[in-house]
């Protein structure tokens, strides 16, 4: 046998690693509660074992719940909220196909650019950073590109905290014979997302903003008008491990026997945490839960005005979840969110793109959002400031 003995005397000798313990407070992920991390930590099984299709069929129930959908096709993509990004837009859109997609901010303009590597002949409305997408511009875009097969947009913006009417957008595609791309991946569990009232085609989520997991899993739904176009493309869908038509065979099983046939190995250990994750969701109800985002986030808002900041976002479209919080003079971004971090061990974000330097993330989101940790962060911060 033959050795590389430079490479076997680098041996890396490491420890074990031990997370540091932090309040997660920023844009994602969020705070994860202990339960969901014991049933994670538990014996791994097979990806195809009857209890594990059983745990998969209850997840599926769950998800329906929390999306407001009776949507048959819904279950979680193995991969982060981008790839569940992928895989609404790889599966609806062909080659060539027309689509509209809002940008008001990061996530926006990161569908745009997929939906381009997707072949998409991509038509875009702007709206300014802060405000909701426009649904004007959308039904104007819509009215002079009558081909227009898609529309996409955010319905909660993490770079700008600004939520968008999703009901209005989905409309006016319906009105328009174009079908939808909704980014729910901030919104989820957070504000009310009605998948069904709204007739959105295709919606995709994350694991690790309201729904307290930790990341690495996208939840995504599809309406029988998206499954029945996707099973007659006229292209195979170019991911192989995205596509529809073939990872049913593992989610939903045969037509007839619903028996249930190898894609991909599951991530199985992260779909028992999400199992656990919803269940809390679903036990507390998802109007309790919108309630205590709500309220919680509303004592850091009235918190951080008294102390003079003030919010980007106005009210009437502000996410509860996640605030843009514009920092006053003097105050110095950097240093504050270190010394969070490493006195108080709080975790916010910086603001993205042409907000860098110029305001915070307060993430408020599951887990996040209870009242202790709204005093926690306010105290500390007043105590960084000062
Ligand atoms: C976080 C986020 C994503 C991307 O999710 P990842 O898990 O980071 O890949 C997409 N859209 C929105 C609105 C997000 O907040």
């Amino acid at each position: 046998m033959s050795a590389n003995t430079a490479l076997m005397n680098e041996r890396p000798l490491v420890d074990m690693f031990h997370p540091p313990e932090r309040l997660l407070m920023g844009a994602g992920p969020s705070r994860v509660h202990e339960d969901v991390l014991k049933v994670m930590s538990q014996t791994t099984i097979g990806h195809l074992d009857p209890d594990m299709i059983t745990m998969m069929d209850q997840l599926k129930d769950m998800l329906r719940y929390i999306f407001q959908t009776s949507n048959n096709m819904t279950f979680p993509v193995s991969g982060p909220g981008s790839l569940g990004m992928e895989a609404c837009v790889n599966n609806m859109i062909e080659p060539g196909d027309e689509v509209i997609i809002a940008i008001n901010g990061v996530f926006g303009t990161r569908m745009a650019e997929v939906a381009r590597r997707a072949g998409a002949n991509v038509i875009i409305t702007e709206d300014d950073w802060g405000k909701a997408v426009d649904p004007n511009k959308v039904e104007k875009a819509l009215k002079s590109n009558p081909n227009v097969k898609i529309v996409g947009f955010v319905h909660a913006e993490t770079s700008t905290g600004a939520l968008s009417n999703a009901s209005e957008i989905c409309r006016l595609a319906k009105d328009n014979n174009a079908m939808t791309i909704v980014d729910t991946v901030t919104s989820l569990g957070g504000v009310p997302v009605n998948v069904d009232v709204w007739g959105a085609d295709s919606v995709y989520s994350g694991s690790q903003k309201c729904l307290s997991c930790p990341p690495g899993l996208s939840p995504v739904t599809f309406s029988d008008q998206a499954v029945n176009f996707i099973l007659n493309r006229e292209t195979p869908v170019q991911s192989w491990l995205l596509d529809l038509s073939l990872v049913t065979g593992y989610w939903q099983g045969d037509e007839k026997s619903g028996a249930r046939t190898y894609h991909h190995t599951a991530p199985v250990n992260a779909l028992m945490g999400l199992h656990e994750a919803l269940r809390k969701v679903v036990q507390e109800g998802l109007e309790n839960v919108w309630a205590r985002h709500k309220t919680v986030s509303d004592i850091i808002v009235s918190g951080m005005e008294e102390m003079g900041f003030s919010m980007l976002v106005e009210e009437s479209i502000r996410l509860p979840e996640l605030l843009t919080i514009k920092l006053p003079e003097g105050i110095d971004d950097g240093t504050i969110r270190s010394k969070l971090l490493n006195k108080y061990n709080i975790e916010i974000s910086a603001g993205l793109g042409a907000f860098a330097g110029k305001l915070w993330r307060i993430g408020v989101m599951g887990e996040g959002a209870r009242e202790e940790n709204a005093k926690k962060i306010l105290s500390a911060i007043k105590e960084c400031i000062n």
